[in-house]
């Protein structure tokens, strides 16, 4: 039975999945434009108050073995889709390689072919780390973050004289996303490698030339594709089979466990993101396989 609108907001302030005007089995943290302006107009919010009030549906999928601190994030698209993301920690595995709420919300955007990304609420304030990850995300957009429902400031004055894509030559940000066509070398018809070699195909590397893509294969059937997200400041780049997680653990517990996951990269590139798939999807699903695919 498709649920009311009245009950899908219900629904997400519960923690619910029954959120997407699209059926569950497809939800990987996007809400279309249309449900967003149905839940805008029946509850009468503004977009803002409605985003503030999705972050506990985001943050109710948070994945913080380690911290044990919650972060949920809703980031606005252009189109007018949002997005949720939740952070995400690694246990066994480098800190470095934990994904942050605000960098879920992001990856999905990214994933569902989003044209840009104009505010960001999550509940807190958010960490350098982030505010560098987003001003690679809104170069030629004026970004706000909402802290809560009592806070709005510009990216530009959390994170004044950034060191950004401009710094090192570069105009564009990871959005407006750009595609090059790639070939596996193996010609293989791998279905997942297909979904992972798709994503590599819209992967942001400008600095180091190195685009790759992941894809995850759930006990559901259920597939996850992330693109390496790339940042001038290097390390709060975000790995290919990170954003890819960033969905599934959007989907929610319905998703399944990962099963299997593909790796598709360049055969000679200046950087391999095959040694920290591997370690990453050990944490998960240590029985899972790993291929890795080049172009
Ligand atoms: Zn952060």
């Amino acid at each position: 039975m498709q649920p009311t609108r009245r009950s899908l907001l219900a629904a997400a302030m519960a923690g619910g999945l029954k959120m997407s005007a699209e059926p569950d089995s497809h939800f990987r943290g996007q809400i279309a434009a249309s449900t967003v302006a149905a839940l805008m107009r029946d509850e009468k919010l503004s977009r803002d108050a409605l985003m503030v009030k999705l972050i506990a549906r985001a943050k109710s999928h948070a994945h913080p073995p380690i911290s044990n601190y919650f972060v949920g994030a809703v980031a606005s698209g252009t189109s007018g889709s949002l997005y949720l993301g939740q952070n995400i920690e690694i246990p066994g595995n480098p800190l470095g390689l934990a994904v942050h709420g605000e960098q879920s919300a992001i990856a999905n955007a990214y994933m569902c072919g989003e044209e840009g990304i104009d505010a960001v609420a999550v509940n807190g304030s958010p960490c350098g780390h982030c505010r560098q990850f987003l001003s690679e995300v809104s170069v030629n957009i004026s970004m706000r973050v909402l802290m809560g429902d009592s806070l709005e400031m510009k990216l530009a004055d959390l994170l004044p004289h950034a060191f950004g894509p401009k710094n090192l030559g570069f105009k564009q940000g990871a959005f407006p996303i750009t595609h090059t066509r790639f070939s596996l070398s193996t010609g293989s018809n791998d279905v997942l490698a297909h979904e992972a070699l798709n994503a590599a195909e819209q992967a942001y590397s400008p600095y180091s030339r190195s685009p790759s893509g992941a894809a995850i294969l759930t006990s559901t059937g259920r597939v996850f594709a992330g693109a390496y997200i790339e940042n001038a400041a290097f390390n709060p780049s975000l790995p290919p089979l990170q954003a890819a997680l960033a969905g599934y653990f959007a989907a929610g517990p319905s998703a399944g466990d990962i099963e299997r996951s593909v790796l598709v990269e360049g055969e000679k590139t200046a950087i391999s993101q095959y040694a920290t798939t591997k370690s990453t999807l050990s944490a998960f699903a240590p029985a899972a396989r790993l291929d890795r695919f080049t172009f």
